[in-house]
């Protein structure tokens, strides 16, 4: 099954920006077998938890269907501005720029055990940030899963939980 999964990730040379290799998932969403592939293999490395958290706007994607997959309930974790009500916000760098991520304050049942779920672990400055938010908010991050994994970027040494990856580059 991995070999199908690796097969629907696209290599997009200089994507946003010169220098960046960006893996594309939209093959691999668009094949209903790959994608239900996906979030079998996911659902085999998300551990024990009670809730799972996306990261806007790919781990929305992968985040919802193992939550519907697994019975769990999905906290959004948001580009900033884009929450109603009342929010705690973290600042990060990316691999190409800077960017924001906030979550609902009152989403979280303190004590809550939250599996993280993104799409792709580059430099790790992302998921760091949604973990500290996570933190912050009153929860345990059990583990953060990705589909990919850029290992050279190194960003599994900033997580401070444990983290899986079905791809690994
Ligand atoms: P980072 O904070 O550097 O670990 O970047 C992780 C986030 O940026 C993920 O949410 C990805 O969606 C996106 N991302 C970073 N680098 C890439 C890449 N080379 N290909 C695809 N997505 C990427």
């Amino acid at each position: 099954m991995t070999a199908l999964i690796e097969s629907r990730i696209r290599a997009i040379p200089d994507f946003p920006k010169p220098g960046i290799l960006f893996r594309d998932l939209t093959p691999l969403l668009a094949d209903g077998q790959a994608f239900a592939a996906t979030v079998d293999a996911l659902a085999r490395i998300a551990g024990d938890f009670h809730l799972i958290a996306g990261i806007e706007a790919r781990g929305f994607v992968f985040g919802a269907a193992l939550a519907q997959k697994l019975g769990k309930g999905l906290i959004l974790l948001r580009k900033p501005g884009k929450l109603p009500g009342e929010t705690i916000g973290f600042d990060y760098g990316l691999e190409y720029g800077r960017d924001r991520l906030e979550v609902h304050r009152h989403d979280l049942p303190k004590g809550a055990r939250v599996l993280l779920v993104d799409d792709v672990l580059a430099t790790g400055g992302t998921a760091e940030a949604a973990i500290r938010l996570l933190v912050a908010a009153g929860a345990t991050v059990t583990r953060a899963i990705f589909v990919i994994e850029l290992a050279d970027l190194g960003g599994a040494a900033r997580l401070g939980v444990p983290h899986d990856a079905l791809v690994r580059y």
